[in-house]
């Protein structure tokens, strides 16, 4: 093959055009992946239709969900990133989006390098500084050099799995990662009722990592029945409530809480995208459940409110309502403990116990005139 063919777009909403450039050389550390099977992602679609929030590279060449066969590899790229021999011949990954491992966020966050401030997308760019580029995986190749981009991560893939399967590694481990963040919290644990809102192949691969994981029943909230939901039930969803069936956020609630108990659910992972499905979900959690949003990924709209900075930003958000009986003697102790260091009494504003007194004393706070509104019946008693 002494040219590759590339599928590139040259601007949203344009058809795909097949291009063909020359095989490049493999210089030292360099490879050729032959692009097996790669999956279109919720993202290839975004970008094509026009959602991306800033200019990209047109034409572009999409396509991050992929596992190909090594053909061509200089002498000096050796291993994959976890140490793996890497030869001709081996089935490997390639990650939309490697982090840098130099930037303050790798250095110094680096369970949350996925917000790198200087990430690699494939060998950007090369191996030719015009388009098409071979870095997209709806092509027959595509190139990577590590001498130009050392970020970049190459994962070998087992001799014995399809590429086919294979290919389906990168949503997964974003599944993975997102059930792994509720474990962090202590939100999912063996036996956890877990809800999935969404049905589409985030939702279908977050169902086998929550089984696989561990949980107890699995719930997802979906549509259509066919051939999406169906699925889910192959996939072992335990049940499945219907977009379709059930039209309003009301009905959708009451059905999950139905089939999850009085209380509803563990977990709830919003995989759908949805931007109405946030508050919707937290209805379906137990009170102290654990919500977990991974489907609002992008600052590429239609955006409601800034409720995708939760997933964009990669934050915890984390509810307080008052506190338990065992929260009580934590708070005596650091007042005891810190009575000299902080002016207490001046947060408080004294008030007689009297008809007049009280009322004062409401009005005050209310009127902001004071901090703490503080009724003394008797501070002769200790
Ligand atoms: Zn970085």
């Amino acid at each position: 093959m002494q040219t590759v063919r590339v599928a590139t777009f040259d601007r949203p909403g344009a058809r795909p055009q097949i291009r063909t450039v020359p095989r490049p050389r493999v210089p030292d550390k360099a490879a050729l992946i032959q692009i097996g099977v790669c999956g279109v992602c919720g993202t290839d679609l975004h970008i094509l239709q026009g959602h991306w929030p800033t200019p990209l590279p047109w034409p572009l060449t999409l396509g991050h969900e992929l596992a190909g066969v090594i053909v061509e590899k200089g002498p000096a790229l050796e291993a994959d990133f976890m140490g793996q021999p890497l030869t001709v011949g081996c089935k490997v990954m390639l990650p939309p989006l490697m982090p840098c491992g130099t930037c303050y966020y790798c250095v110094h966050y680096p369970t949350h390098a996925n917000r790198c401030l200087n990430p690699t997308y494939y060998g950007r760019y090369l191996p030719f500084e015009k388009p098409p580029h071979l870095w997209g995986g709806w092509a027959e190749m595509v190139y990577i050099d590590l001498d130009l981009l050392p970020a970049t991560k190459v994962y070998r893939l087992p001799d014995r799995m399809s590429l086919r399967l294979g290919s389906l590694a990168e949503p997964l481990t974003a599944c993975v990662r997102a059930l792994n963040r509720a474990v962090a919290v202590g939100g999912f644990r063996a036996g956890s009722t877990v809800v999935i809102q969404g049905s589409g192949p985030i939702g279908v691969l977050a169902l086998a990592a929550a089984r696989e994981m561990g949980a107890g029943r699995v719930i997802v909230v979906g549509a259509p029945e066919q051939p999406r939901l169906a699925l889910c039930r192959q996939f072992g969803a335990d049940a499945t409530v219907s977009l379709e069936t059930h039209t309003t956020p009301q009905a959708r609630i009451d059905a999950v809480r139905q089939v999850v108990g009085r209380f509803g659910a563990d977990v709830v992972v919003e995989c759908s995208g949805h931007p109405s499905a946030g508050p919707e979900g937290i209805e379906m959690l137990r009170d102290g459940g654990t919500y977990v949003e991974m489907g609002q990924f992008t600052d590429a709209g239609p955006i409601a409110t800034n409720w995708h900075r939760f997933c964009v930003k990669d934050i915890i958000v984390v509810g307080s309502w008052a506190f338990t009986a065992n929260d009580i003697p934590v708070a005596i102790d650091l007042l005891d403990r810190a009575c000299t260091r902080y002016p207490w009494p001046q947060m408080q504003t004294c008030f007689p116990f009297t008809e007049a007194g009280v009322h004062e004393a409401i009005h005050s706070a209310l009127a902001l005139r004071c901090v703490k509104a503080t009724i003394v019946l008797n501070e002769g008693i200790g």
